[in-house]
């Protein structure tokens, strides 16, 4: 606390991330990023920079990569925004179509980011339960009465839980007067995209990143997808903000990626591989395990708290995430889809855990 402080810094809560500790021979289970390493032509495409070029600004309006995107997705450059991480265009989308009168929906177990951003920008917000197996209820933000927009991701986060293209349909066709956004930071290892009905509805916003199924954390690229208003919407915010939020190598870096759909596909399927072992791992060691599209599972032992069981896997220098709040969830552990060696780690720790330890008092 300081004096110097604005009145907004003291009522900030900002997102704790998870844990990045430089420890040798430690598994990073903790924050789903992807345990291969990305295309070969991602690190020649930025080999291929000069300091010449690095010399100059990047493209402000970032139009090679915008063009790589929308053919990626077959989608006009007009619809497509690109940003620092999707961190960024998230923050950008609070700010320049969520922040309205009425309250802004979202799950009640979800990415916890969303609210960080609304007490940033000032956006009353309403969580709306999960049903108790977990999935999203459409029905339930059809009626909760007027909204300044809606938004969760898909599939959902922390519990790696897919809503059908059909159940996202029905909500953009019952919500046709505010934004809806889906965040499909995930929707690469299962789920459908709802990017295939951006003609159909202008109130929709996709929003995608590079840093889980692509392998590209490190480079900090997102971007959203939606009708060109919104996009419009995003870079007027965007060019109050900072004119050059990717560098010149993220932009080579990232159009190169987009150019090895190989790549994609083969680690894709490597890690739905494992997402399978891995699911029929734990269920063995007794543990539910929530029905994952995503490339981290969520699952909890019904002897063990998970608080406990994430700080004695710590000790054994593996990481998984672990979430206080909601109480709902606490006893959840997510845990990442590593290399298959890394699940069977993660399995073998478990062993001794759950077979060394009496249940924790609950
Ligand atoms: C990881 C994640 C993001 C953020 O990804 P960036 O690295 O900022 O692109 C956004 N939404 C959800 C739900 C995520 O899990």
């Amino acid at each position: 606390m300081s004096r110097y402080w604005s009145r907004i810094v003291h009522e900030l809560t900002p997102y704790v991330p998870g844990e990045q500790p430089k420890i040798d021979g430690l598994i990073k289970l903790n924050t789903n990023e992807c345990p291969y390493a990305p295309s070969d032509r991602v690190l020649q495409a930025i080999a291929a920079q000069t300091s010449a070029d690095l010399r100059l600004y990047p493209d402000p309006q970032a139009s090679s990569l915008r063009a790589a995107i929308a053919r990626f997705h077959g989608l006009r450059p007009e619809q497509v925004f690109v940003g620092n991480g999707s961190d960024e265009v998230l923050a950008h989308a609070f700010m320049a179509l969520l922040r309205h009168d009425a309250p802004l929906l979202h799950p009640d177990i979800s990415y916890s980011f969303y609210p960080v951003y609304a007490r940033l920008y000032g956006i009353a917000t309403r969580d709306i339960p999960l049903r108790a197996d977990f999935s999203i209820a459409v029905d339930d933000y059809l009626q909760a009465g007027g909204n300044g927009g809606i938004i969760f991701p898909n599939p959902n986060a922390p519990t790696g839980m897919a809503l059908p293209l059909a159940e996202v349909e029905r909500l953009l066709a019952g919500n046709p007067d505010s934004v809806v956004v889906v965040d499909e930071a995930y929707v690469d290892f299962g789920a459908q995209t709802a990017a295939s009905l951006i003609d159909q509805y202008p109130q929709l916003l996709v929003i995608r990143t590079l840093s889980k199924a692509w392998a590209l954390a490190g480079l900090r690229v997102g971007y959203a997808l939606g009708h060109p208003d919104l996009i419009e919407a995003l870079a007027r915010v965007k060019d109050s903000f900072n004119s050059y939020p990717l560098d010149r190598l993220a932009l080579a870096g990232a159009e190169a990626a987009l150019g090895d759909t190989v790549w994609l596909q083969q680690t894709r399927e490597r890690i739905t591989r494992s997402r399978t072992q891995l699911t029929a791992g734990l269920q063995a060691r007794g543990f539910e395990v929530l029905p994952s599209q995503a490339n981290f599972v969520f699952a909890r032992h019904p002897a063990h708290s998970g608080a406990q069981l994430a700080a004695q896997l710590r000790e054994r220098r593996i990481l998984v995430r672990q979430f206080a709040r909601p109480q709902r969830i606490a006893d959840f552990l997510r845990i990442t889809i590593g290399t298959p060696a890394q699940c069977d780690a993660l399995l073998a720790a478990l062993d001794t855990l759950i077979a060394a330890q009496p249940p924790a008092a609950r």
